[in-house]
């Protein structure tokens, strides 16, 4: 490998690292641009650092502005609060046993358990919260939730929240389509070309050029919101001078917000109606058919609030949860398993009943 070519790679390497974010692991990211549409991605959940999980930003120019999304961490049960640490997990935290405490943006709720939050300005948010809820009584609590979950799953404000960040980024992300493509390719193959050259400093001259007035565009653009933005001279200064912050600049405008961020189906109209009809069946499964769903009347809390907000939404019960298909064996309502005859739990879902087929 010739000098060329490992300084090539590092600055690939040095890139990559820029587009990796820690975020909670139950976190969606939507990425796109007002033009192109948008499509969700999720975190990398195998690893888990510190409470947070790797998501790569989508790192390829053109450069898509980003938006992130949280389902309900935190749930009120009557006995205990719910804590969704990822997908598949969530742990029970009596009332009493609460014990609150903020490090960053890790939020630790007792000695063992603690849960990553977007910012240290949430973090400080919901240490806030979950100590009044622990506070009130059930219904209180219940009526709490409800109306957290109403902020949460408005579509008009998540879209506008999306929109909002691709407008004010579009030149930052328009220079940086340019500054990569300028970096990782007229450079190499200028590079490759004549090595060693006038021709390739005036290229490096040209590519300084390009991370001044992306600084600038920067400091601009973050002008109202200077106080959300840890370090932002620093970081305008990085930016000046490294190419991958430079390349990058527009995610510190965009992840910076300190805002309650919505709940990944308030995307409805932002994502694919298909994708986001999915995203609404999963959610719905989940949290409709838990233990117990056949024999009690009453909704969980979190189906209550998908409910109303589907009824709002006029999306049908149909859609959100289609009627099973027919089959002579008892299924899970929630993983979709069939069983053999006589099978009442579903042991992968924590023993949910199973539909037992029509006699
Ligand atoms: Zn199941």
């Amino acid at each position: 490998m010739t000098d060329g070519q490992m300084l090539f790679a590092v600055f690939v390497l040095l890139y990559l690292h820029e587009c990796l974010r820690l975020v909670p692991p139950t976190a969606w990211m939507a990425a796109g641009t007002s033009r192109t549409g948008w499509s969700a991605q999720r975190p990398w959940t195998r690893l888990q650092i510190a409470g947070g999980s790797p998501l790569l930003l989508s790192a390829l120019p053109p450069m898509q502005a980003h938006a992130l999304a949280l389902p309900w961490v935190f749930v009120p049960e009557a006995a205990a609060l719910r804590v969704r640490l990822t997908d598949e997990m969530t742990v029970f935290i009596a009332w009493d046993a609460l014990a609150l405490r903020v490090e960053e943006s890790t939020l630790h709720l007792d000695e063992v358990t603690r849960v990553r939050l977007p910012s240290k300005a949430l973090a400080e948010l919901w240490r806030q919260r979950l100590g009044e809820w622990s506070g009130l009584t059930a219904e209180q609590r219940r009526s709490a939730f409800l109306k957290h979950a109403r902020a949460t799953l408005d579509t008009k404000a998540a879209t506008k929240m999306a929109l909002e960040t691709a407008r004010s980024t579009r030149a930052l992300r328009a220079l940086a389509t340019v500054h990569c493509l300028w970096c990782f390719g007229v450079i190499s193959v200028l590079y490759h070309r004549f090595g060693d050259s006038v021709v390739v400093f005036a290229a490096l001259g040209v590519l300084l050029l390009l991370q001044f007035i992306q600084s600038w565009l920067f400091l601009r653009a973050t002008r109202k919101s200077a106080a959300a933005i840890p370090h932002r001279r620093w970081r305008a200064v990085g930016i000046a001078f490294l190419p991958q912050l430079a390349m990058r600049a527009f995610d510190g405008v965009n992840l910076s917000t300190e805002a309650e961020p919505p709940h990944p189906l308030a995307w409805r109209g932002l994502m694919d109606e298909k994708r986001w009809l999915e995203a609404a069946r999963k959610f719905w499964r989940e949290t409709r058919y838990v233990p117990g769903w056949a024999q009690t009347e009453a909704l969980p809390v979190e189906a209550e609030a998908l409910e109303r907000f589907f009824r709002h939404e006029d999306v049908a019960e149909a859609e959100y949860d289609p009627p099973p298909a027919t089959t002579k064996l008892p299924t899970c309502p929630r993983c979709g398993a069939e069983y053999q005859s006589g099978v009442t739990a579903c042991a992968d879902c924590g023993g949910v009943e199973l539909r037992q087929p029509a006699a």
